[in-house]
């Protein structure tokens, strides 16, 4: 409150009136409180040094010589620059349409003349106060605004930040999920999903099959053709497997080096078969030579098939075994084909 106090008692008031006997009295009273002081003895001047500087309060009379205390008061309201200085207006007249009009204009108080200088004071010290408070008001509110819109902004900033974390999560994700040569699903994906899916069919009650595929002689293709083009090679098979596998449920997987395992839901071993033919169609239409070792003198697979009505209760890891016995056979067989595993049968 002691700053408060000393701030508004260091404020400037500047005094507009034709009688110097009145503005002198107004003046020592408002000098005595330790105001500035201001004077002027008409409109024309009291605009001009209103203009130079803006004053903290004005105390008006309203008769003027040269122009009508009135418009004066609306002609400093009109100006974005100065319609924020409280006018208090002086004026013989205590008619209730006299006070009602000053008020209209702008004015925030009136004075009666003869006026007392306690009341002078009383009214100023008011006046000074509430556009004090007002200015605190108002520089606490912008405070408020820009700490508010700073918040905003850290806000809008965290949501960003969060979204990149959230895409670059899902990248990783994927990139854990995904064969970056292939863009097949990688192994890890093949061991998340097989028993979800043997849950599902054991669920279902339906059949599932796995094919399980490698491809012929390609250590010898890798140092024939260099392993950029065994790259390319095992990228062009995969994508020929893709084609060759239609249903939405089927999954083709990268299950390592240059095998592949597929996931066929609903799918009785000769539809296996039927999938493995398309396969290796697809595979030959790609016409990818190796001249080395392979009698086919183009790139082959092997393929070994397993399949069964899943138990709820055992894990698929069977089912795996199963297909890799029989690719082994088929490699045997001398490759080039494919081997359905049958279950041993107990005379
Ligand atoms: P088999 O007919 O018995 O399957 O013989 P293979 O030569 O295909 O099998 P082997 O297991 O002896 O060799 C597999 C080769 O696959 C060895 C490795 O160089 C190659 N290979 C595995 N992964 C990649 C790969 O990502 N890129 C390339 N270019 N070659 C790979
Ligand atoms: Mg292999
Ligand atoms: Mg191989």
């Amino acid at each position: 409150m002691n700053n408060d106090q000393n701030s508004l008692n260091s404020c400037e008031i500047l005094i507009i009136d034709d009688y110097p006997d009145n503005l002198r009295v107004l003046a020592a009273i408002l000098s005595e409180q330790g105001y500035r002081v201001r004077k002027a003895i008409n409109g024309k001047i009291a605009l001009a040094t209103i203009e130079t500087q803006i004053p903290d309060l004005i105390l008006l009379d309203i008769q003027l010589p040269d122009i009508n205390g009135y418009e004066l008061c609306r002609q400093i309201k009109a100006h974005p620059k100065t319609d924020s200085i409280p006018i208090l207006m002086i004026s013989v007249h205590d008619q209730p349409e006299d006070i009602v009009r000053a008020f209209s204009e702008g004015a925030v108080d009136y004075i009666k003349k003869p006026f007392q200088p306690e009341e002078v004071i009383v009214r100023v010290k008011t006046q000074l106060m509430i556009r004090h408070l007002h200015h605190q008001l108002k520089s606490q509110n912008q405070t408020l605004f820009e700490k508010n819109y700073q918040l905003k902004l850290e806000v809008e900033q965290r949501m960003q930040m969060e979204d990149a974390l959230k895409e670059a999560n899902s990248k990783l994700q994927k990139l854990a999920f995904i064969d970056s040569l292939t863009g097949l699903g990688n192994r890890r994906y093949f061991d998340d999903q097989l028993p979800r899916s043997w849950r599902q069919m054991a669920r279902n009650k339906q059949f599932i099959s796995l094919i399980l595929c490698d491809l012929d002689y390609f250590k010898t293709y890798n140092d024939t053709y260099g392993h950029p083009a065994g790259d390319l090679c095992l990228k062009q098979v995969a994508h020929a497997i893709n084609r060759a596998v239609k249903r939405p449920g089927d999954a083709v997987f990268r299950y390592g080096g240059e095998e592949f395992v597929i996931i066929l839901p609903e799918t009785p071993l000769d539809g296996a078969i039927q999938v493995t033919k398309n396969i290796q169609l697809e595979v030959e239409q790609l016409h990818l030579l190796h001249t080395n070792f392979s009698i086919y003198r183009q790139i082959t697979l092997s393929f070994g098939i397993s399949g069964q009505y899943p138990n709820p209760n055992t894990s698929p890891t069977g089912l795996v075994i199963q297909a890799d016995q029989a690719l082994y056979e088929a490699k045997s067989k001398g490759r080039n084909t494919y081997v359905v595993y049958s279950f041993p049968s107990h005379v």
